[in-house]
């Protein structure tokens, strides 16, 4: 049996793995045509065709839509203004709570602390790790304006309960799809199924133009409130002729035409990049099939999983060695995998010290908001017990990673669960 490459082995890999990258020609040729036409941007802040922005803004959104299969697609210049936009449109504002997960990014978080909204966590689901109808319920209370599931990790969250307790309730459902390229839920895709949805083209994600989003939505109203707080609501609203849209701030949340342009390219190759990652999760999956202690990824019955990242939940008292010895020992190895995800957001001080801005404690003590929520430690115990102790995540399943890229990441799981005695021993 080879040694442990943590106690002196010869790693299972020794060359770096392959980089992800999405760029290719067709991405240089239409940068190129952008800067022959010389115009970067189209938008301009006043009532008329330019304040929907560049031609390649408006291809990006016809383009977006009808891939998606919706009415309307807002292109942004990022998720994080997307979802700031999207809690804009959905009329948030002072007093009302925001149902929110604890375990995502954070701006599917602060995109309700900038209305002075408060952000109210719901627990995640211990096998998709979003937040569940059951846990979104249990925190709702008069003053919830909306609900931000996020589609953690490329799973949907599961939508269509969350979707019927919003109907109830005259909520708004702003799903975040920023990591849920590729995967849909009951045959929909990932991203359509709340009022608004939101998609990122941050560097990191599936696919990327650098920076950038785009929020959809089926609702003319939500879109025109998105695309008005794109770009510059307050002085624009009144050359509309219509008087239910006071109380916008807008915002400048335009895409460039550079990035639009990169973006249609990038939408194309999405599908096969999805694709490839789908391919690589479940060939890794059925390979760590029977290590004791590790849980592949779940995957819910109707759902195709986007694969953001690749999570396996974590049995310490099943693999006999603590979490971060097994992934010193999984590192060393090649295979860089990393503990807990993102820590629970409202163990971060701006909620323990309840001030978000300014030194007057809002939203939190603001005389509109008649809550009183929580964020102690504990009030979300399987995202904290995620987070400290049961799981852990690779991003070695993207489209840039052959099939014997693929062998070597199984490899190192199993050389490390086969030698657990001499790991044990180290602890
Ligand atoms: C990346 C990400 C965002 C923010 O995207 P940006 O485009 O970087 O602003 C929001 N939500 C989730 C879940 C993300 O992964």
């Amino acid at each position: 049996m080879a040694e442990l490459a943590l106690l002196g082995g010869r790693p299972v890999r020794v060359e770096p793995f392959p980089p992800y990258n999405t760029l290719g020609e067709a991405e240089k040729r239409a940068v190129a045509e952008v800067m022959d036409s010389s115009c970067l941007s189209d938008f301009l802040a006043a009532w008329g065709p330019k304040h929907l922005g560049g031609p390649r803004v408006r291809t990006l959104e016809a383009a977006w839509a009808e891939h998606f299969g919706v009415k309307h697609a807002v292109a942004m210049n990022s998720a994080t203004s997307a979802l700031y936009a999207a809690m804009g449109a959905a009329g948030v504002g002072p007093g009302d709570e925001v149902v929110v997960s604890p375990y995502t990014m954070v701006a599917s978080v602060t995109c309700a602390l900038v209305f002075n909204a408060v952000p109210v966590f719901a627990d995640i689901d211990p096998e998709t790790f979003c937040i569940s109808p059951r846990t979104i319920e249990a925190v709702l209370s008069p003053r919830t304006k909306a609900i931000a599931p996020v589609d953690i990790l490329g799973h949907p969250a599961d939508m269509d309960p969350i979707m019927e307790l919003a109907r109830q309730r005259g909520l708004v459902v702003v799903e975040d799809a920023a990591q849920a390229y590729g995967a849909t839920y009951q045959g929909r895709k990932a991203g359509t199924l709340g009022h608004i949805g939101v998609f990122s083209l941050n560097y990191h994600k599936t696919i990327h133009t650098g920076e950038g989003g785009v929020a959809v939505t089926d609702d003319d109203n939500l879109a025109d409130r998105l695309r008005l707080i794109r770009n510059h609501a307050e002085v624009v609203v009144g050359d509309t002729g219509r008087n239910d849209l006071a109380g916008l701030v807008g915002f400048n949340f335009r895409l460039g035409e550079i990035e639009a342009a990169i973006a249609l390219e990038q939408l194309k190759r999405m599908p096969a990049l999805a694709a490839a990652r789908l391919a690589n999760a479940d060939f890794l999956t059925a390979r760590l099939a029977g290590l004791a202690g590790l849980t592949p990824p779940v995957v819910k019955p109707g759902v195709v999983h986007g694969y953001y990242l690749y999570a396996i939940r974590y049995d310490e008292q099943a693999v006999g060695v603590p979490r971060d010895l097994y992934l010193k020992a999984l590192q060393a190895e090649g295979v860089p995998a990393v503990g807990g995800y993102t820590k629970p957001i409202y163990l971060q001080p701006m909620f323990q010290r309840r001030m978000a801005y300014g030194d007057k404690g809002c939203p939190f003590g603001c005389p509109h908001y008649q809550g009183h929520v929580s964020y102690e430690r504990g009030i979300c115990p399987v995202c904290e017990r995620m987070y400290f102790k049961a799981l852990f995540f690779i991003n070695l399943i993207h489209a840039g990673l052959s099939r014997a890229d693929m062998e070597d990441v199984a490899a190192a799981f199993h050389k490390v669960h086969a030698n657990l005695e001499e790991l044990k021993a180290t602890a």
